[in-house]
């Protein structure tokens, strides 16, 4: 029995085998080798085997997604095979006496850039491609495992750290809980387990290389706990702790359909976040009034290329339909910092958080926020739409959007295709946007705060350093003040303001939210039916 401690970010209990993500990157050392033709043939080994998993992925994926979208498969298949690519790899070999990972990941990179530097379209979307066919092979060559998760039981994934993108693209049915060594309680792959409801530890000093995949665990996020190869009496602790949560869970099933309202009357809207379209049903299933911030820039993760306006058309309209008439805030794109598309091409920053990110590339690039915004506004006519714009710090920013909004207005006209213009309203989380809400209040028809991003700019305290998740204050006076402000300048423009961050979701602070005036709370699915009961317990 080996029990470790770590931060809990979203408190539950799970019991089940363990899944050991050993795929984490390692250095790519440069070393001279000896055996020239010997280096040679790990690559082809490294390749064979490496088209044996594609083969495997490509079938698995055309049963589960349909040809479309196993189709990349096989394209990493073929450019497996390419000659170009495997003769630069040799060449090097040959040439400068390297090791085979130090090649294959050269070459990956010159590839990758050559693509992307392309006009043609789908060539440039092959810069990610090739650089994830290296990857492959480097990770063969060192020894790394690959998870197969369309294959596993329901298990809990020990990994050393989880990218959001890697946490979009796994099968929430799969996963018990999360523990991961590294990753800070206020990242957004946090974010993302507490939305899919799965208990989740971060910052478990666990040594990997002493766990291996199929160890049964226990996870107790309430007291932020994992335990491998549990005895008899903790399985029988955790059990009984199971079983309590059902029956807490089954108690707050009974608040279903009652209004969110404070003791003396006061309504508020209590709405959910969600990610992508599978996260509506648990939206629904919590009994959440409508969306308030869809993270719409989970579509562009975990993909090679850019979504097209007709994907995320259907994406945006099934949503809005089966909602049925509750509203849905679509935020705009907000790439950059922790979520990185390789396809955006968008190299590496120093300082990531406050660079080049969400409506600045769409202001920057509008051309991919033109594809977004004729998307949206063509969904708008197939339900209760309101678009979101993030990260704003200027006036000029809004005037900028409704600019582009218009002309993507003009398009629209002039193809004859029906679009609605939604109501459109924008996030403050930047202290910019907090002193000049007044103004900014009289330019959008709503506003929602981002308490994630608001709390990081304003302590100067990065969201995703683990080391300072003690600094991470939300609670801390000045975010308070802040959005007792923001509120009190939505007001005397008679527009409405929200929370959509995590902060939202804190029951210590549902009733200073009330007495504030906060007209909306949008929370993760699993959290609505907490938020609602909270409220209905306090005087507004
Ligand atoms: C926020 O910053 O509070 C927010 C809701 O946006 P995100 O967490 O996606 O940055
Ligand atoms: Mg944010």
């Amino acid at each position: 029995m080996k029990a470790y401690n770590g931060k809990s970010v979203y408190k539950g209990i799970a019991m089940g085998n363990v899944v050991v993500m050993k795929d984490r990157a390692l250095p790519i050392k440069r070393y001279r080798i000896q055996e020239i033709e010997a280096e040679i043939a790990r690559v082809d080994e490294a390749g064979k085997k490496a088209k044996f998993q594609l083969q495997n992925l490509y079938d698995k994926a055309l049963k589960k997604v349909g040809e479309t979208n196993a189709a990349i498969f096989e394209i990493h298949q073929m450019m497996l095979e390419d000659d170009d690519y495997l003769e630069s790899i040799q060449n090097m070999i040959r040439t400068e006496q390297v090791n085979a990972e130090y090649a294959i990941a050269v070459t990956g990179d010159n590839f990758s850039e050559m693509f992307a530097n392309m006009e043609d379209d789908y060539m440039r979307a092959r810069a990610a491609d090739v650089k994830d066919v290296s990857n492959r092979l480097v990770k063969i060559l060192q020894g790394r495992e690959d998870v197969d998760f369309f294959s596993i039981e329901p298990s809990i994934v020990v990994a050393d750290d989880i990218s959001p993108s890697e946490t979009v693209q796994m099968d929430k049915e799969k996963i018990l809980a999360f523990v991961t060594v590294h990753g800070s309680a206020n990242s957004h792959t946090a974010i993302l387990a507490r939305m899919m409801n799965i208990p989740a530890l971060v910052g478990v000093p666990v040594d990997l290389q002493e766990i291996h995949t199929g160890m049964e665990a226990v996870v107790d996020g309430f007291q932020g706990k994992v335990i491998f190869e549990p005895s008899k009496e903790i399985c029988e602790q955790i059990q009984k702790k199971l079983q309590e949560e059902k029956e807490k869970a089954q108690l707050l099933q009974t608040l279903k359909g009652k209004e969110t309202i404070t003791l003396n009357g006061k309504r508020i809207r209590l709405f959910a976040n969600i990610a992508n379209v599978g996260d509506v049903g648990y939206a629904l299933e919590n009994d959440a009034e409508g969306i308030g911030l869809f993270r719409s820039e989970f579509l562009y993760l975990g993909r090679t290329s850019f979504p097209t306006e007709e994907e995320q058309f259907q994406v945006y309209k099934q949503v809005v339909q089966m909602m049925g008439g509750k509203k849905v805030i679509i935020r705009t794109l907000d790439i950059g910092a922790d979520k990185q598309v390789d396809y955006f091409n968008l190299g590496q920053e120093d300082n990531p958080a406050m660079g080049y990110r969400a409506i600045r590339i769409c202001l920057k690039e509008p051309e991919i926020f033109k594809t977004q915004l004729r998307a949206l506004l063509r969904a708008a006519v197939f339900g209760n739409l309101s678009i979101m714009y993030p990260m704003i710090i200027s006036l000029e920013e809004v005037q900028q959007i409704y600019k582009i909004v218009k002309e993507v207005q003009r398009e629209l006209d002039r193809v004859q295709i029906p679009y609605k213009i939604p109501e459109q309203g924008i996030m403050i989380e930047t202290p910019a946007a907090v002193m000049i809400s007044d103004e900014l209040a009289e330019m959008v028809d709503f506003f929602s705060i981002g308490t994630n991003d608001l709390t990081q700019y304003t302590l100067a305290v990065d969201r995703q350093n683990e080391k300072l998740d003690d600094f991470y204050n939300p609670h801390h006076k000045a975010i308070l003040k802040m959005i007792q402000v923001v509120v009190d300048n939505a007001h005397k423009c008679g527009k409405w303001a929200g929370i959509c961050g995590e902060l939202g979701a804190d029951l210590e602070l549902t009733e200073t939210f009330v007495k504030m005036g906060v007209d909306e709370l949008s929370v993760a699915p699993s959290m609505v039916l907490k938020v609602r009961k909270r409220i209905r317990e306090v005087e507004g």
